[in-house]
């Protein structure tokens, strides 16, 4: 069975709570690899995430897996909070670089997420499983598409073991950046993130800043739904499910989904697929 895990935000009040619960209740039923946790810009959920990737193994049995973002953090702050993680069990991160959060003027000692594997590997050896990120469609403050690539390929011999991309509609960028990345020696298995489509206005800002590109025929589709909140779902599903097919018969190592929190753009997806 082709491995699948999830991402899932750090809940901040009960409600949040409660409604993750009943998302992981039902996303159990898929077998995930591993549960990943993201981390506010600034360090600004690290209480959070790491109490959100503790309970995902104390109370529902799964891999708790928490991004660490490195920007405008010290050294120090970051052997800490992983060297809670390793006594917490954590056994794999998700090493970003993060963006730095408006009115934070100091970026810290550590500028790129390179710099943050390198730390994870000189201060805590092969311990942790690291994952970084990877960008299909170029991420929107590289020199270019090339200079991108080579970023990647410096955070996989800072010592990085596979990737997790950003997400995109557009199957073909990620098996080019596949090719690229190999045509350079990089091997490490990189595995597409899925986001499914729910809210599709605040996707479509979201997508500007994180440079996803949605397709125009797809914007024009979801324009003319208008109100018709199914004919909406409908269609989002059946192009995500799509989207993935493609990349399962394309040899994927494996699929991501960003969930938002939410069990029901994912299953919808899902059914798909079995
Ligand atoms: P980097 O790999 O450092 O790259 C950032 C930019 O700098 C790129 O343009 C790259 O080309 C350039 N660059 C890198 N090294 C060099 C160098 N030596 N010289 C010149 N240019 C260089 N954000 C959060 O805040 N919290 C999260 O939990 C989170 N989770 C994420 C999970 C995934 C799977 C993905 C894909 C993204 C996630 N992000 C998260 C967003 C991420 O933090 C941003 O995309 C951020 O802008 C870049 O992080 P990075 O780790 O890719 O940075």
């Amino acid at each position: 069975m082709l491995p699948i895990s999830f991402e899932i935000y750090p809940p901040k009040n009960d409600d949040q709570r409660a409604q993750l619960d009943r998302t992981l209740e039902k996303l159990k039923a898929y077998q995930p690899q591993f549960i990943s946790c993201t981390y506010g810009a600034g360090g600004s959920t690290r209480e959070h995430t790491a109490e959100t990737v503790q309970l995902l193994g104390s109370k529902h049995g799964l891999e708790g897996v928490p991004h660490l973002t490195c920007i405008g953090s010290t050294r120090q702050e970051i052997i800490q909070l992983l060297t809670h993680y390793q006594q917490q069990g954590v056994r794999r991160i998700i090493a970003l670089r993060g963006d730095m959060p408006s009115g934070m003027l100091d970026p810290g000692e550590l500028r790129h997420a390179s710099d943050l594997v390198t730390l994870i590997r000189e201060s805590f050896g092969q311990h942790f499983h690291i994952e970084v990120a990877a960008y299909p469609e170029t991420h929107p403050q590289a020199r270019d598409a090339l200079a991108d690539i080579e970023n990647f390929r410096r955070k996989v011999d800072a010592g990085a073991d596979s990737a997790i991309t950003q997400y995109f509609y557009n199957a073909d960028a990620y098996f080019r950046f596949v090719d690229d990345v190999r045509a350079r020696g990089v091997e490490v298995p990189v595995v597409p993130g899925i986001m499914p489509i729910s809210n599709f206005s605040q996707l479509q800002r979201f997508s500007e800043s994180c440079g996803a590109e949605i397709p125009r025929w797809v914007v024009q589709r979801m324009r003319a739904f208008g109100d018709d909140s199914g004919a909406i779902r409908e269609f989002a599903a059946d192009l995500v499910a799509a989207l993935c097919q493609r990349l399962i018969h394309g040899g994927v190592p494996g699929l991501h989904f960003y969930t938002l929190n939410l069990a029901r753009p994912v299953g919808n997806i899902l059914k798909r697929l079995q």
